[in-house]
Order: C-alpha cells, then structure tokens, then sequence
C-alpha cells in the first residue's frame, strides 16, 4: 500500500494525495487522534488534507480547557535560541509557514507576522546582551533597534526603553481562533469530533492508526513531566502594541501580546512541578506578570483583569518533543500502529504543524520525512545513554 501511495504523489504533481484516493475509489485508511489540543488538531487537519478518515476523541466539550486554549500562541523559533537546539529553531521557522498554508486565507483572523521585540530594563541588561550572543549564527534575522528606529515599530514602548532588538521573522497566533478555525476546517473535510474519554487500546480494533496526542496525563507515559505555565489577560485601552515584546526576566521568560480590543495576554511562568490541573494562577505570579506589565508603561496600572488560568505544559526531560511509534502490535497484516506525539513543552503552537507532517507523511507512505529525526528522541539525553547502555 505504501508504494501505491508513493507512485500516486510520483505520477502526478497537480492532484493532492487525497484527490488520488477519492478518485480511484481507494479504502481511505482510519486514524483516530485523541485529545484536540493544537498537536491533536492540527495531526487530524494534516492526515484529513492527505485524504485519510479521520476521527478525533476529546474528553471535554469543544474548545477544551487544555494548555493549547489557554497559550501564549506565540511562533518565535529566535526567541528560543537560549534553550533550542539551532535546528528546532530552523524547523520552527517551517511551521510558522506551516501554518500560513494550513490557516490560508483564515490566517488573517488568527495570525500576527510583524516579528517580535526583545527590552530589557536596566538591572537586567546583561540578559539582553547575552540573548544577542546567543544569535549570531541568525544574524540576518535581527537587528538592534535604537531610538528612531525603535520609535518607528513600538512609540509606546520607546519612550521608556532606549534599546531593543527586533526579529522581524516571528509571528504568533491566537490560541482560541486558531484551534477553532481547524476545527471547522476538519469539519468541512468530513472529520468529527466526538467528545469521549478515549482508550487507544479499545480504538486499536476499529482503526488503522491510533494517534496519541492527550498531552500531559498523569502516568500514562513515564518520560513526561508537567510544567505548570500560568499567563494573565489585561484589557488596557490607553495603550498600543504591533507585535509581542518580550521582556528579559531572571526567572522565566516574559512576553506580552497584543490581542484584538486592547487586550494583552501576559505570560507565561514555567513552574517544575505540575501541581494540580486546575486551571489557577499562584498569587506570586499573578504579581509578577502583573508588574512586568506595569513595568511595561504605567498606564497598566488602570488596566482590567479580564482572566488568569493555568495549564501544564507536557515536557520531556529536555524539554524536546517526541513522536513515538508502535507499529503492528495488535493490529493485522503489520500495518496500522499506534503513535505517540507530546511532550512540546512550551513550543506546541511552533512545532505541532512541523510534527504533523511527520506523523501524517509515515501513516500515509511508512516512510519517515526530512523532519522526522528531530522527534526520534535521538536529542534527549536520557533515551541516549538509555540506548547506549
Ligand atoms: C501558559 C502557557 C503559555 C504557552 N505559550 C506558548 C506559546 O506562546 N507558543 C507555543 O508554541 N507554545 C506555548 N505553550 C505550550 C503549548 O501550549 C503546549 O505545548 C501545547 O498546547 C500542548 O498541546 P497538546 O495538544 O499536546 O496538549 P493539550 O493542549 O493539553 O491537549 C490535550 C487534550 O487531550 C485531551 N485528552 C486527554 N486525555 C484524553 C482522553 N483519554 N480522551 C480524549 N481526550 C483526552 C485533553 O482534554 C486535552 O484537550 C504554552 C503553554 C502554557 C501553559
């Protein structure tokens, strides 16, 4: 079946894989995702474009509750650089193009592409400095910006910081309109959505492939470490953003995001120990996220705390995402498996697209694409020195 796929993409360049299927009356083959978080959504929009029948099981009503709705939805592979290996970096470039091709025209309801800002305030100036060191090998991605020329892209953040440094490739999205953009995109494709508690297990006899995508559950896989990620949203009417500033901070890294109506979400902390997932914010960050907005421009002083929330981020122990496949196990003719895809930490909105590819282009052809590598868990430390023991 897998060279039928791959003759049907060699013979013809101008029908999608999906056309070729319909047109000469092939069995579609049956994929379950379980979890509609932004790894399960966008796994089912890439296996329903490449003309597969797609099922997704969430456990909650749509949209979920989930570290995808309540993200930051920022794209900024640069931003990274400091925790990032520099090829995730470049494979987080191909999702923020991911993603325009996934959103097409929707793309302006959801996506922001005016890059991102990096300021920092005196006492943490070093941090600055030591980011820019960080980004010599993307050298022709930033620049710094200074006076005019950072009164040009933000006036409001210039008058209070002489210095910034600007990465015009980054673009970010937001969560809530994105994930429900796929969803109805995946509904007009024929995909459903059905709200169940899924096993895989019990799915294994009516699909081909299973995809795991339930992001962070407790001991269902005992690599997986949840982080808590906490972020505020604040409506400020007196004042104006084009794009997310980033703020250096000595405990974790603070953005804040223009969002339509004046409203900015403020994130993210990252806490190591998941504690419960229920959805609240300690008082200690609310006051830091709070403070790095007013630190921002005093003006949000007066602003409105329109929500605070709290998920876990779904981490492995280098905070690199895996894909994990399980082929033939109780499923016929060796073909079907079961497929595991998590751990994205706080890079789900950059590299879901990018593990999707990977995850789609194997069930349809068995072959692994040029990305697929990156997810093997071949960076972690630990499946390393595991193997090689
Ligand atoms: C505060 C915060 C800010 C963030 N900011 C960014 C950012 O700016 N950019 C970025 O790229 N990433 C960001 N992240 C990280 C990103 O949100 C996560 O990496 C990503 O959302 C994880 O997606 P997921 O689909 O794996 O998991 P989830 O979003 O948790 O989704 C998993 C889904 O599976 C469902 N589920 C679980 N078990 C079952 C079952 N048995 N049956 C059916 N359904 C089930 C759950 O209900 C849930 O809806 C942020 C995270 C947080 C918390």
């Amino acid at each position: 079946m897998a060279t039928l796929y791959a003759v049907f993409a060699c013979i013809s360049q101008k029908f999608s894989r999906a056309e070729w299927i319909k047109a000469v009356g092939l069995d579609p083959k049956k994929v379950a995702v379980i979890g509609a978080g932004i790894v399960g959504l966008n796994t089912a929009y890439k296996s329903a474009r490449e003309g597969m029948d797609v099922t997704i099981f969430e456990k909650q009503e749509f949209p979920p509750a989930n570290a995808s709705s309540i993200a930051g939805g920022m794209l900024a592979p640069f931003s990274e650089i400091e925790v990032m290996p520099l090829n995730f970096v470049q494979a987080g470039l191909k999702g923020i193009s991911f993603w325009k091709d996934n959103l097409g025209q929707e793309q302006d309801k959801c996506m922001q592409n005016t890059g991102s800002l990096f300021i920092a305030h005196p006492e943490d100036k070093h941090m600055l400095e030591r980011f820019a060191y960080h980004m010599p090998d993307a050298s022709d991605e930033w620049e710094w910006v200074e006076g005019e020329a950072l009164a040009k892209i933000e006036p409001m953040v210039a008058g209070r910081f002489n210095r910034g440094l600007y990465i015009p490739a980054e673009a970010n999205l937001h969560p809530l309109i994105a994930m429900e953009i796929l969803a109805k995109k995946l509904k007009d494709m024929g995909a459903n959505i059905i709200q169940k508690e899924a096993d895989p297990v019990e799915l294994e006899k009516d699909f081909d492939w299973v995809v795991d995508c339930r992001g962070w559950v407790d001991g269902v896989d005992k690599d997986l470490r949840g982080i808590k990620g906490e972020i505020i949203l604040l409506e400020n009417k007196e004042f104006k953003l084009s794009r997310p500033v980033r703020m250096m901070h000595p405990r974790y890294p603070l953005y804040i995001i223009p969002r339509p109506n004046n409203v900015f979400a403020v994130g993210a902390s990252a806490i190591e120990n998941a504690d419960e997932d229920d959805g609240l914010v300690f008082l200690r960050s609310a006051m830091e996220l709070m403070s790095a907005a007013y630190s921002l421009h005093p003006s949000f002083g007066d602003a409105k705390v329109l929500d605070m929330s709290s998920a876990i981020r779904p981490s492995y122990i280098d905070n690199l995402p895996r894909i994990n496949i399980t082929q033939g196990q109780g499923y016929d003719e060796g073909e079907g498996g079961y497929i595991r895809c998590n751990g994205t930490f706080r890079h789900g909105y950059l590299l879901s697209p990018v593990m999707a590819n990977c995850v789609s282009h194997y069930i349809a052809t068995g072959e692994e694409n040029e990305d697929f590598a990156l997810f093997s868990g071949q960076y972690n430390f630990h499946v390393a020195s595991e193997e090689a023991a």
